[in-house]
């Protein structure tokens, strides 16, 4: 059986998620849940990175401790699988057993890669990663406006620059698939600039004794990254060579990352040569998609406009949420939310959309019948539409596959204007026989995306095989009501 290995990134748990991650996670949502509707065999993953020092400060701002910081808000992590109604299969914890254990053993499994020196380096928290100065801006981070700390220190370095042609190879050659085209070509460029060894280990001392301890040396404590990358394959279990870590990751060559474009370098150079160190196979594909904005700012609590999924949610509902992050961004680039542009797509695409058609169908079918034997007219544009929605999927243009199944949505209003079929002629049980067979297919592809709405609309059209009436006799409440 096919399979299909599908993950997020582990974000830090210093504060509550934000939108953006929702985004991360619903596309990978629909990953999974369009591979299993193929048939495959799926499995998904997320979870939290708990190791790193931005979880230390925020814990120590709140005065409490570390675990009580970091074990609340992953739990506010988890509880997005019921909010964005997610299909995750299992959630890993850095501070877990078994990613402790994993991320000890790849250690070792890199060992002939590892070496102890002296080093003097710009370091920024926010990020969890040392800068070269011609990389600041200003002299501060590019991603955090803040002044790295100048850290002097005995450290593990791993030698990244033996790996510079073969990582070089891989990307050119898409062995590891970098998506889209232009995150690929910032790999390579970065690649081609030179490739150094990297520290991956910071000292007990600097840690406040919080992390994973490297093994053999516990005045030392692994980089907050390199252990948290190997989070990908501890969930399979790579530290007892678990079946599902054969089956998933060595054996499978369908494994997509699916990343933010400011942790790139982490995912398409570091964690590769990691792999290759280890002698694991590597991922297939890497998903970057670009940040969410908010009133055309980066969200900061500072500024104020930092969007809450779960209040988002309790005001307009999941497959609203759903349908706007999807919709509205272009899957691989930036894109803004606005309250403004949430309530205009709501309304125009959902509520008059999809709502209102399907409600208008379902009345007139009640008050006209419906034949459903002569498909000519709708038949070619289901076909054009599943062909454009499985092209958009396969790019991982989100956007594009819902497009396309509103293309639909607006072919059947035409449709509906043009033949009329409240004035009950002739052929209108045909017309509304077609409706509910484009309906169907809708609901079909909608499923990966918003799925309670796919749902729903398989219920209120669903006709019994033998008498060919609906099975809900009741109409249900409409789709999204008008806001
Ligand atoms: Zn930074």
């Amino acid at each position: 059986m096919k399979k299909l290995y599908v993950s997020t990134a582990v974000p830090y748990v210093n504060s509550s998620p934000h939108l953006g991650f929702a985004l991360e996670i619903i596309q990978a949502d629909v990953m999974a849940r369009y591979h299993r509707l193929l048939g495959e065999e799926v499995f998904f993953l997320t979870g939290t990175d708990e190791n790193s020092l931005k979880n230390i400060q925020a814990a120590e701002k709140e005065e409490i401790s570390t675990k009580k910081l970091v074990d609340r808000n992953a739990k506010k992590f988890y509880e997005l699988k019921k909010v964005l109604n997610l299909s995750f299969d299992d959630f890993i914890k850095t501070t877990e057993k078994r990613h402790i254990k994993g991320a000890q053993k790849l250690w070792l499994a890199c060992k002939k890669d590892i070496y102890k020196k002296n080093y003097e380096g710009l370091y920024c928290v926010g990020c969890e990663e040392f800068y070269k100065e011609n990389e600041l801006e200003n002299g501060l981070c590019p991603e955090h406006k803040v002044k790295p700390e100048l850290v002097e220190e005995e450290n593990y370095f791993f030698r990244l620059s033996k790996y510079q042609n073969e990582l070089k190879k891989i990307i050119e050659q898409d062995k590891v698939k970098i998506i889209p085209q232009t995150r690929k070509n910032e790999v390579l460029s970065f690649i081609n600039s030179g490739l150094q060894d990297f520290c991956i280990s910071r000292s007990a001392e600097r840690g406040h004794g919080w992390g994973i301890s490297v093994p053999g040396d516990s005045s030392q404590i692994v980089w907050t990254w390199y252990d948290a990358l190997s989070n990908y394959i501890n969930a399979l279990g790579y530290a007892d060579n678990s079946k599902k870590f054969q089956e998933f990751w060595r054996k499978n060559d369908n494994k997509l990352h699916i990343i933010g474009k400011g942790i790139l370098r982490f995912h398409g150079i570091y964690w590769i040569a990691m792999l290759l160190s280890a002698k694991l196979s590597l991922p297939n594909t890497i998903f970057v998609h670009g940040y969410l904005t908010s009133e055309g700012q980066k969200m900061s609590k500072s500024l104020g406009n930092v969007i809450d999924p779960f209040e988002l949610v309790e005001k307009y509902r999941t497959d609203a949420v759903r349908y706007f992050l999807l919709r509205e961004i272009p899957s691989a680039e930036d894109g803004d939310f606005t309250y403004e542009k949430f309530e205009q797509r709501y309304n125009s695409d959902l509520a008059s959309g999809i709502g209102n058609l399907l409600a208008r169908v379902r009345v007139m079918a009640d008050g006209i019948g419906f034949k459903e034997n002569n498909l000519k007219t709708v038949e070619p544009k289901i076909k054009e539409t599943r062909k454009n929605y499985k092209k958009a999927l396969e790019g991982f243009k989100f956007n594009e596959a819902l497009k396309s199944i509103w293309d639909l949505i607006s072919f059947c209003d035409k449709y509906i204007e043009k033949e009329k079929p409240w004035e009950k002629k002739e052929n209108s049980p045909q017309v509304l026989g077609n409706l509910l067979i484009v309906l169907d297919n809708i609901a079909e592809l909608l499923q990966p995306f918003l799925p309670e709405t796919s749902d729903r609309i398989i219920k209120e059209i669903a006709r019994d095989k033998k008498t060919g009436e609906f099975v809900n006799k009741k109409r249900g409440k409409l789709l999204f009501p008008k806001i």
